[in-house]
């Protein structure tokens, strides 16, 4: 309540490290661990210190940077003992134990899952609070609700169809993909106009929105008739938009003078109104580090490596594997194909073609064979831009 910073992930996991495990706080015992626990000495304060958090987290659901199924995991791996973290009744237990050595630490596995544990409505700071960071409960007794994920959790009909968050995350990783996607195609229009000769100031007025994309194409079509270029140009070379497509196999492998672009280019850079913006051009041969054009099987293989729809969580109820999901049970999405799955199904992360800047995306398996089986040009690129 009284800093911000213990309601981040890490600071939680700082608070619980000190004031509740180097502080002495007898888990073995509180938990019943053992059958020789004395049964007096059983009792569920650390559950009751989690139900606590979690109806802060209900009145101030700004303020943590945990959701729900972080506090639910951390509650149970409490119980299970899977890992050595709760394992015994101070320090001076936990180091005759040798846990250290013998066992993994559940913030280890808590680091590794983190995504699975942000609340996307998080607001850094104080924003959330607008008071100093400080959080002033309501204690109210009506105020106070009964945490049907905690004990209900297995009553499948008393949960809600869609989980709001949940949905909400997809949604931002979707947008994200989609965003990175987009900065990668931008990349390859602006190399294809490059080939194609057209100046550098009106690709970014395109790209920023200034000029629309049938404009863009008009241009294209007049010089294209006027010059002529279709039958000058070889076709071997860069993939083509749907838009070139439909006129002609005019492609690049030429240098401007060329190709003959340069002076209706320039005259278009003319009447340009916007200085400066060439300068955050990042262009595909940059990015390789070599001028090799792209071919129209690798430009293929980018354009498929991302999925543009994802399928809704809303009515997945099981995996491909048939894996059941549960309520509180995470779903993920193939980055690649869009499809939902569980976290066995997830194969691996790893970079998507269709990325700028390339950065380890989640794919099933059979995305994952497909990737793999890609040309070494993508390797490279995602070698040299990560
Ligand atoms: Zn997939
Ligand atoms: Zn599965």
């Amino acid at each position: 309540m009284l800093d911000p910073y213990y309601r981040t992930l890490k600071g939680f996991q700082d608070i619980i490290e000190k004031e509740w495990l180097a502080f002495g706080h007898k888990f073995t015992d509180r938990c019943g661990f053992l059958g020789s626990v004395d049964s007096k000495e059983i009792s569920p304060v650390f559950t009751q210190f989690i139900d606590c958090v979690w109806q802060m987290t209900q009145q101030y659901p700004c303020a943590f940077q945990f959701n729900e199924r972080f506090l639910l995991t951390l509650h149970d791996h409490v119980y299970s003992c899977q890992y050595g973290t709760f394992i015994g009744n101070c320090e001076k237990d936990r180091l005759d134990l040798r846990l250290a050595e013998r066992t993994y630490s559940l913030w280890g596995y808590i680091h590794k899952y983190m995504n699975d544990f942000i609340n996307p409505i998080y607001l850094k700071e104080n924003m959330a609070t607008k008071r100093s960071g400080l959080l002033f409960p309501n204690t109210s007794p009506q105020v106070f609700r009964f945490w049907r994920g905690m004990y209900n959790r297995f009553d499948s009909g008393v949960h809600p169809r869609e989980e709001i968050l949940d949905t909400l995350a997809s949604g931002k990783e979707h947008s994200s993909s989609l965003e990175d996607h987009i900065r990668l195609l931008e990349m390859r229009i602006n190399d294809l106009c490059k080939r194609m000769g057209i100046s550098e100031d009106v690709i970014q007025r395109k790209l920023q929105g200034f000029l629309s994309m049938d404009s863009l194409d008009g241009v294209l079509l007049a010089e294209s008739n006027e010059e002529n270029c279709g039958e000058r140009l070889t076709s071997t070379s860069l993939p083509l938009t749907k838009s070139f497509d439909s006129d002609n196999n005019h492609t690049a492998g030429k240098s401007d003078t060329e190709s003959g672009f340069d002076e209706s280019s320039s005259q278009l850079s003319r009447s340009g109104f916007e200085d400066g913006l060439g300068s955050s051009t990042i262009s595909l041969t940059g990015v390789l580090g070599n001028s090799e054009p792209l071919t129209r099987a690798q430009f293929q293989v980018e354009l498929s490596s991302v999925a543009v729809d994802w399928k809704p969580l809303r009515n997945v109820q099981n995996c491909s594997c048939a894996y059941s999901f549960e309520h509180f049970s995470k779903k993920y999405h193939c980055w690649k194909c869009g499809e939902v799955f569980c976290i066995r199904c997830i194969a691996a992360h790893m970079p998507l073609p269709g990325h700028f800047p390339k950065r380890h995306a989640p794919v099933c398996k059979s995305c994952y064979t497909q990737l793999h089986s890609i040309s070494p040009i993508h390797e490279i690129a995602s070698h040299v831009a990560s």
